[in-house]
Formats: structure tokens, C-alpha cells, sequence
């Protein structure tokens, strides 16, 4: 049961973001995103909630937070992840900002005033982030020269400013990897790329030709910042988990009105005991996502490290997205994989969901590791 509270919270959430439904059509079409709407979102609860008090956020519980996530995943994917991207930075310098830079990044973006955006992947390094090659080389005086490419990152083309991970040191591997929070007049490129999923976002390459960083711009610890940002992205993972639970909530709400208002052989397609079934199948996921990210979301609430739950949660909720989807296409037909359709729009954005944050098959070598005690990577 939820306290009246949550209920109050959520269901605020929910009725603004039936209200903004009617934009999403243009908005996927145009491929862009209606900035506008931001502040309202932060004002409901979105980014800020995750951020305590003395950070100028609402210092939301995990639960309350994951239930804001949920309701944004069944209204478009496009918010969830810029919510989601929006919070993973907001979570870092919350966590490792010093009072100078919470003053500069954070309390301008929890007011909606500067867009950020985060950036680890590379072309050579995915999964293996490890691996990345971008060059911090430090300069006579303490500031730092970037030079390197990073791949598929959201909505950098919008952003004021973003978190950037590069290497001081290649020969150190991991240890060298450093934090450093790069604003748009530091100079960098951007190139937005065409992509199948949440089409109001963009996913840019983003090039450092020796951009250059002040030294007060190095967020965390020199060397450490690999596992600074795999903690918020950790966090970030029952983000996405409740997001694409809020998927399959949308394709089951889709999918039940279509199959009771479209007829075939003389009755609604509702009446055929295969097309129920499909029904039933997305109705059992998503209740079944939703058990899972809201435990592991209580785990953290009650101060349990609960990282295996939290993979656990980001496997099974974005595999459960697009099986809900896809089920939701077959249940509509032909209709269903028409530009325009909910259920098209659906079937691209869980699409996306396995794949950044830790693809399915790292969550698996995490839980396996954390199970068995060996890890399956190196
Ligand atoms: C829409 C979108 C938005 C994104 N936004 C961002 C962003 O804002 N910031 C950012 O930094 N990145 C972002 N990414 C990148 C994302 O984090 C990476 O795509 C992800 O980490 C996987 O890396 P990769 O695509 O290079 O795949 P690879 O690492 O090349 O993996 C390819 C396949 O091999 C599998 N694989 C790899 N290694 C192993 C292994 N050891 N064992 C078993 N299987 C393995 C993977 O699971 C996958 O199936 C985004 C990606 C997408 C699609």
C-alpha cells in the first residue's frame, strides 16, 4: 500500500502527463522535445525528488521517486530518458560536487534553467568502459586539455553542460579515469544521429579537440572518477526499471482498448481466447516488473545495498518492455506498426531499454557475480 502522500504524488504526475499527451505525435515526427515542459516536471517531482533537501531537491524516497519514473515511461519514453539523464547528473554532483559547483550546475538545473547530459561511451568502449581513451592531459596551472570522442549521448546537442569521463593517466586503466564537468563555451562539437527509439531525444557524437577544462571543473577525485559514475548509474538502473514498467503498463492499457473496440469475425477481437491471451501475458509482466523494481526500490529505502536487485530489476523490466510491446503490435496488427500508432511508438522505445546503462548481458555477469562470487569479465 502506498501512504496518501505517494498517491497524491503520483497521481499529480500522472494527470499532467496525460495533458501533454497531444504533444507527442509532432514531437516524434519533428524529433524534438517540447523543452518547455521541463520546470513543471521538476516542479512535480522529476530529477529534483532523487536529490536531498540541502541540495535544493525534494529528498524523495527511492519508491517515490521510481513511481515518478513508472508514470513517465507510460507516457513517453523520450521524458523518461531525459529524466533519467537529467537525474544521474543531478545524483553526481549532488554526490561529489563541491559547494561552488552545486552552486553553478546543480541548483541551475533542478531549476530548470541548464540542461545536462553525461558522457562515458566511446567509439571502442561500450560495455568495456574501462576501455575509454578520451585524453584529459593536465596543463601548466592546473587546467586540463580534453581530446577524444564520445558516442551515443543523450540529448548533448540541447545540454549547457555535461559530465564528461577521460583518462589522465592511459597507462593506468580505471585509476586514471576522471570526472570533469564540461560547459558548452569550454568549446566541443557535437553531431546529432537519426535512432529507432525515443525520437525526441537526441544521441549525439560528441568530439573534444583539445577543449580546454579549468581545474575547478574536475568533479570528485582525480583517478576515481569510474566509480563515481558507476554508483549513479547503478542508481540510474531502477530508473530505467520503472520506466519500462511504465511501458508495459502503456502497452497493456493499448492493447485492452484496442482488442475490446475492434471487431472481427462478427465480435470484438477481445472475445478470441489467443487474443487474451496475449493480454493476459502483458498484464502478468508488467505486474511482475512492477514487484520487482518497487522491492529492490524498498531494499534502498531501507538502507540495503541492494545492487544485484537493482540489475535483477533493469534485466527483468527492460526484457518485460519488449515482450509487452511486441505483444501489443501483434494484438493491434497491421495498425500497430503504422508511424503514429501508440503501440509502434512503444515496440521502438523498449527496444532501447537493453542496451544503455549496462546492456541485459552485463546485468547478468553482475548478478552472476554477485551469486556466485566469480566474475564472468576479467
Ligand atoms: C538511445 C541510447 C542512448 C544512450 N545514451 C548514452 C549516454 O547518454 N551516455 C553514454 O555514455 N552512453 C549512452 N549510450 C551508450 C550505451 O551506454 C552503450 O550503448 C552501452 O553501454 C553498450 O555499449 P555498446 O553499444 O558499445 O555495445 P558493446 O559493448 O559493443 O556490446 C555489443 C553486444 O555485445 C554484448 N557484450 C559485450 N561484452 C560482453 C561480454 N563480456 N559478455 C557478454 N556479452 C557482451 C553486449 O551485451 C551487446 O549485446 C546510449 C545508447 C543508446 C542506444
Amino acid at each position: 500500500m502506498l501512504d496518501e502522500e505517494t498517491v497524491t504524488l503520483v497521481q499529480r504526475a500522472r494527470t499532467y502527463l496525460d495533458g501533454i499527451a497531444p504533444l507527442i505525435p509532432a514531437a516524434e515526427r519533428d524529433r524534438t522535445f517540447p523543452m518547455e515542459i521541463v520546470p513543471e516536471l521538476l516542479d512535480i517531482g522529476f530529477v529534483r525528488g532523487a536529490i536531498p533537501v540541502s541540495d535544493g531537491g525534494l529528498g524523495l524516497s527511492h519508491l517515490q521517486s521510481t513511481l515518478l519514473m513508472e508514470e513517465a515511461g507510460r507516457c513517453w519514453g523520450s521524458i523518461r530518458t531525459t529524466a533519467n539523464i537529467l537525474t544521474l547528473v543531478a545524483e553526481l554532483l549532488a554526490d561529489a560536487g563541491t559547494e561552488e559547483q552545486k552552486d553553478r550546475f546543480l541548483r541551475p538545473l533542478l531549476a530548470g534553467e541548464r540542461l545536462a547530459w553525461f558522457a562515458i561511451t566511446e567509439p571502442d568502449a561500450g560495455s568495456d568502459a574501462a576501455a575509454l581513451s578520451t585524453r584529459a592531459e593536465r596543463l601548466p596551472g592546473g587546467a586540463y586539455r580534453l581530446t577524444g570522442r564520445k558516442s551515443y549521448i543523450t540529448n548533448a546537442s540541447h545540454g549547457d553542460f555535461g559530465v564528461v569521463l577521460a583518462t589522465v593517466a592511459p597507462d593506468f586503466g580505471a585509476r586514471g579515469v576522471t570526472a570533469f564537468l564540461v560547459e558548452r563555451e569550454d568549446g566541443y562539437r557535437t553531431t546529432d544521429r537519426p535512432h529507432l527509439p525515443v525520437r525526441a531525444v537526441t544521441c549525439c557524437d560528441v568530439e573534444f579537440d583539445g577543449t580546454v577544462v579549468p581545474a575547478g571543473n574536475v568533479l570528485g577525485t582525480v583517478g576515481r572518477g569510474l566509480s563515481l559514475a558507476m554508483r549513479a548509474v547503478n542508481a540510474g538502473r531502477l530508473n530505467v526499471s520503472a520506466g519500462c514498467t511504465g511501458i508495459a503498463q502503456a502497452a497493456l492499457e493499448a492493447a485492452a482498448d484496442h482488442a475490446k473496440t475492434r471487431h472481427q469475425f462478427g465480435r470484438p477481437l477481445a472475445g478470441f481466447q489467443l487474443v487474451q491471451q496475449l493480454v493476459v501475458d502483458i498484464a502478468t509482466r508488467a505486474h511482475a516488473a512492477r514487484q520487482v523494481y518497487q522491492s529492490a526500490a524498498r531494499m534502498l529505502d531501507a538502507g540495503i545495498d541492494a545492487r544485484a536487485e537493482c540489475s535483477m530489476a533493469k534485466y527483468f523490466c527492460s526484457e518485460a518492455a519488449n515482450a509487452t510491446a511486441t505483444s501489443a503490435v501483434q494484438v493491434f496488427g497491421a495498425a500497430g506498426l503504422m508511424e503514429g500508432n501508440v503501440a509502434e511508438r512503444l515496440f521502438r522505445d523498449a527496444r532501447e531499454a537493453t542496451i544503455p546503462e549496462g546492456t541485459s548481458q552485463m546485468q547478468i555477469l553482475q548478478i552472476g557475480k554477485a551469486l556466485l562470487g566469480v566474475s564472468a569479465l576479467r
